[in-house]
């Protein structure tokens, strides 16, 4: 029996940071019933039970990850009750990995990721975003570098060390050495993990309407952070294994991999998404919805060789050609190859006997290289 991970989403967090566009509140007087709504689920499967398939409780669950929104805001009570509940109406393997997303400026971290690890969490992500406060602020977070490094120590007291913080770039006012900062900072304290995201200005945000008064770092200029990010973290310790991911050996997010391995997981809570049985489908980014149970929806068709030749080339290792045989069948489109050689030339793709794996200057435009790709695969699959 294939193995699944669980995934709870947790919509509440103290404010709007300004560039957000993840679905959250912060309506404190839904805490309770949403933790009931979701235990009520984990239980009786009623909003999602028509595209779930019978044995679902016996598939081994092998990680589970509260995101967010702000799981820390949300309170360890809640996030502990919900865990308890999974744990008996899933088969939840012993050696799990458990992820809990934490903001460095909740209160009582400590008691939370005490409270969270006596529970069974074992890997914490933390959002730094920046170590440079003046940064941190502009992004709308209040606590400073010495929090973040309170609550990665908080984690350690805890006895939770596999532990991941997020940065940014391309944020307004960053420069080469203020990012440089940062990432020092990041290696400093130690933690095996880090994810790295471009700030990306999404419409109906704060960012998105005051763009014009944000000093924000050209294209050229983010896309130079991005490569000095690669290679400072790649030379202290954390290998970069996807896109936005680097990692000690043996600290991959087992849970993010599912998304990229195209493993199943069943997403439960408001805006959360699943792949289960081969289908995808999401809940409304609505708590009231949840609360109502109204029914996930079914999403276009996920699993297909295109999606999987996409997921595959965000990472390091790249796509084999061996294991896509496997998976699908047949080979790799010729066409796709043919195309593949021409990003290699330009030092963007590499190409072997085993294989295509983007390069990081190929990771910087992979958005226009896969869309290539998989217009060539389309073509020769509509033949
Ligand atoms: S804490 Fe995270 S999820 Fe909440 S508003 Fe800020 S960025 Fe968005």
């Amino acid at each position: 029996m294939d193995t699944l991970g669980l995934y709870f989403h947790i919509p509440f967090c103290k404010g709007k940071c300004p560039y957000c566009d993840f679905y959250s509140v912060t309506d404190k007087s839904l805490f309770e019933p949403y933790k009931d709504a979701l235990c009520d689920e984990i239980r009786t499967k009623s909003r999602c039970k028509s595209l779930l398939a019978d044995d679902i409780q016996n598939r081994p669950v092998d990680t589970v990850y509260f995101g967010g929104g702000t799981p820390s805001y949300w309170g360890a009570d809640n996030v502990c009750a919900v865990l308890q509940t999974a744990k008996t109406h899933f088969a939840i393997a012993k050696d799990a990995e458990i992820t809990v997303e934490c903001n460095p400026s909740s209160p009582d971290l400590e008691a939370f990721l005490s409270h969270c690890a006596e529970n069974g969490v074992n890997r914490v992500s933390l959002g730094m975003q920046s170590a440079v406060d003046s940064e941190r602020k502009g992004l709308g977070r209040t606590a400073d570098a010495a929090k973040v490094l309170c609550a990665v120590h908080a984690a350690k007291k805890a006895g939770i060390h596999n532990i991941s913080l997020d940065l940014m770039i391309g944020i307004p006012n960053q420069t080469k050495e203020s990012l440089q900062e940062s990432l020092q900072f990041l290696i400093d304290t130690g933690v095996p993990h880090a994810s790295v995201y471009m700030l990306s200005i999404e419409e109906g945000t704060f960012f998105h309407k005051n763009a014009h008064r944000l000093n924000l770092p050209d294209d050229d200029t983010t896309a130079q952070f991005y490569l000095q990010t690669v290679d400072f973290l790649n030379r202290n310790g954390l290998s970069q294994y996807e896109i936005s991911n680097f990692a000690r050996p043996g600290f991959e997010s087992r849970h993010n991999s599912r998304y990229w391995e195209q493993e199943e997981y069943l997403g439960l809570g408001a805006a959360a998404h699943s792949f289960v049985n081969g289908k995808r489908f999401a809940f409304s980014r609505s708590v009231s919805d949840f609360l109502q149970k109204k029914e996930p929806q079914l999403l276009d068709c996920g699993g297909d060789n295109a999606e999987y030749v996409l997921l595959q080339l965000r990472m390091n290792k790249g796509l084999s050609y061996v294991r896509y045989r496997q998976k699908f069948g047949k080979d790799l489109a010729q066409s796709v190859l043919l195309r593949a050689e021409k990003y290699a030339k330009h030092g963007l793709l590499i190409t072997d006997k085993d294989g295509l794996r983007l390069t990081a200057d190929g990771f910087l435009v992979s958005n226009t290289i896969l869309c290539d790709l998989l217009d060539a695969l389309d073509d020769e699959e509509t033949i």
